[in-house]
């Protein structure tokens, strides 16, 4: 089963930001084609059982290597034990990707106004959006908002700017808003339903939701995705189906 549906790939890079969250990267076969914003099932081999877990991936559909943002999870069967990742460990890849949160989704409005609302590694399927040149050329603006606890949870900040930089060097209109939730000196620490029912999050934005124009992403935290989604359809916002409407999903796990 196992030579199948999955290759053996190789550890290339860890980096870590905090006790509990780091990302890493690995080789990438040929065969393994994704759209930015998919996922990929990995595997790590744990008492000749396979364990698999989803990731989505930070890279973009044109990189060599494939990037990953995890956090630990308590007691995880699984994040226990990739934590301790060393380069040039093997992992298992499955071979094809999954995942609907994908830019190619949306129909109706036409592509104007972008919206990506992440919580922690959340951010991973927003990072490879970013890094896929179409979604610069298609939108006239874009808002990447990412929520964590702590000012350290702030990850791949840098490399926000960087994306920024090299992919939307003619694109003034990038707002990046970080949201830190526990730290009340920051300009935004509230969670993102109240952001949006309060009014806080579109003034910071220079920018209101509209229902004829704003494609709207939510990732992370299956609460956060459910309680946004509810603040958003209450302010006329629509789900997208069928690829009619505002607000795309996904649960993190
Ligand atoms: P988190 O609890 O998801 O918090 C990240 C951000 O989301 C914080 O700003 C938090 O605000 C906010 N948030 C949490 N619940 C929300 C809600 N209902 N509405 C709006 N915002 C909300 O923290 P995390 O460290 O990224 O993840 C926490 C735990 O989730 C992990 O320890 C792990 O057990 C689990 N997790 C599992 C997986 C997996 O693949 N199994 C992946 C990621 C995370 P507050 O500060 O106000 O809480």
């Amino acid at each position: 089963m196992t030579s199948e549906k999955f290759t053996v790939e190789k550890v290339l890079s860890i980096q870590r930001w905090t006790n509990n969250l780091f990302s890493f990267t690995m080789t990438r076969p040929a065969h393994f084609k994704f759209t930015a914003g998919q996922f990929a099932r990995i595997g790590i081999m744990v008492d000749g059982e396979l364990i698999v877990r989803a990731y989505s991936l930070v890279s973009s559909p044109y990189d060599e290597i494939l990037e990953f943002f995890s956090i630990v999870v308590p007691d995880g069967a699984f994040t226990s034990r990739l934590q301790h990742l060393k380069v040039d460990d093997e992992l298992y890849l499955e071979k094809i990707p999954y995942g609907y949160l994908t830019l190619a989704r949306y129909q109706q409005p036409a592509p104007k106004d972008l919206w990506l609302l992440a919580t922690g590694t959340g951010l991973a399927p927003f990072l490879s959006m970013l890094q896929d040149f179409s979604t610069w050329q298609h939108y006239q603006q874009i808002f990447l908002v990412y929520s964590v606890r702590s000012q350290a949870e702030l990850a791949y900040v840098a490399r926000i700017k960087e994306i920024h930089e090299s992919f939307g060097e003619n694109h003034p209109n990038f707002c990046f808003i970080p949201v830190i939730t526990r730290d009340a000196t920051a300009t935004l620490n509230q969670r993102l339903p109240i952001l949006i029912e309060n009014g806080q999050l579109e003034q910071v934005a220079g920018q209101n939701f509209n229902v004829d124009s704003s494609h709207i992403m939510l990732c992370g935290n299956p609460e956060m995705v459910e309680d946004t989604k509810e603040a958003l359809k209450r302010r006329g916002l629509k789900m997208n189906r069928r690829g009619e409407g505002n607000i795309a999903v996904e649960n993190y796990w």
